[in-house]
């Protein structure tokens, strides 16, 4: 046998992955105590490939470089979607993925509106489960800590004219994450660049979405702020998002959000937070808000919250909205807010410290 085995995927259960171990792991160069988000990626990765029209056999494999040829149309042509999920350390060591399924079938319809293949189920049901029960010494065990779960998909055709690619590859590493944003976050609301349009891609997880926003969001940092609150791309009068997280906001006690569709992306930790506010008898609605009806709720001070969720950062509040050349300062929040409450009870949930009444966590 040489170092590198590959040892069949029936030896584990009983399905069909390749598993080709890392010789040596790099977790002796992990701080886990500076977890710079994507600083540090597991010893392996997931790898499964599209071509002759069906999914090929996936294999897990050391991290690390894969050859590509500069003609995949992917570069090109942008057929590239991705998703963001975590799996977490329970107290009691168990391992568990925050509702991996909604990831799936998120990227199944990320899949279906950039003209790329469905993902298999069990790819998501079974092996990228292994990848995570593989590297499972970087899971992170301190609070607000997770291993951040990136799978990626990708057109793989080696022909440069414009083409639904027939290849595409499939991939997922991990990297140990600690809190995202730890500071309340300053939000600039402008009417110079929009993030998505309707009957565009917006609501997929298209690599192209955050590309057209690298510019903008840029210089909104210039500008001192740390986020930019899309407006619709119409009349550049409702919020659609904050940065890459849904937006929340809370008036006169109501739980109010946009609603989803081909401008707003139907965010997992969004959907939770929902389901979460109707189970505590909170009222919610989604609707279209404008940024107008945003400030003059602040104004009359019926504005009590304004936040974005996603899974990076779970819950991120804003301090501070910048809008036609003033800056609004949001009110104080405590730790009876909605947003504090839920961001516990996701928390709580996460590390097995309440009972997971929703089904949520699912166990490796
Ligand atoms: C990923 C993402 C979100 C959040 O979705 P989650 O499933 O909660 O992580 C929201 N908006 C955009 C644009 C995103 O890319």
């Amino acid at each position: 046998m040489r170092v590198s085995t590959f040892i069949t995927y029936e030896m584990l259960i009983n399905t069909q992955i390749k598993i080709k171990k890392a010789e040596q792991s790099r977790i002796k160069e992990v701080d886990f105590n500076d977890l710079a988000f994507g600083k540090y990626y597991s010893d392996h990765m997931l790898v499964a490939d599209f071509k002759d029209g069906q999914w090929q056999q996936p294999e897990l494999m050391p991290y690390g470089p894969m050859p590509l040829y500069p003609t995949i149309s992917a570069l090109h042509y942008g057929q590239s979607i991705f998703e963001g999920m975590k799996a977490f350390r329970a107290q009691n060591g168990d391992i568990a993925l925050f509702r991996p399924m909604e990831n799936w079938m998120r990227m199944c319809h990320s899949a279906e509106r950039m003209g790329m293949p469905a993902i298999p189920e069990s790819l998501f049901s079974e092996v990228l489960p292994r990848l995570v029960k593989l590297d499972e010494a970087w899971i992170p065990t301190n609070d607000g800590c997770s291993l951040y779960i990136r799978p990626v998909m990708f057109a793989t055709d080696e022909k440069v004219g414009v083409h639904a690619s027939d290849t595409y590859r499939f991939v997922v590493f991990t990297t140990p994450v600690g809190l995202y944003y730890s500071k309340p976050l300053r939000a600039l609301a402008q009417k110079h660049y929009i993030r998505a349009a309707q009957g565009g891609i917006g609501g997929t997880k298209a690599a192209g979405n955050y590309g057209g926003a690298m510019q903008p969001s840029t210089k909104a940092k210039e500008q001192g702020y740390d986020q930019i609150i899309w407006l619709d791309a119409k009349e550049f009068k409702y919020i659609e998002e904050a940065g890459t997280m849904n937006i929340m906001v809370v008036i006169d006690g109501v739980l109010t959000t946009p609603p989803v569709g081909s401008t707003t992306l139907d965010g997992v930790t969004r959907k939770s937070l929902l389901q979460l506010a109707r189970h505590w008898g909170l009222p919610v609605e989604e609707r279209p808000i404008s940024i107008g009806e945003v400030i003059d709720a602040l104004k009359n001070n019926r504005l009590q919250e304004v936040f974005g969720v996603g899974t990076a950062a779970t819950v991120s509040n804003i301090i501070e909205i910048g809008y036609e050349g003033v800056d609004y300062k949001l009110p104080e929040l405590t730790s009876e807010h909605f947003s504090a409450r839920a961001s516990r009870y996701l928390k709580d949930l996460r590390y097995g410290r309440t009972n997971d009444e929703f089904g949520w966590m699912v166990k490796v």
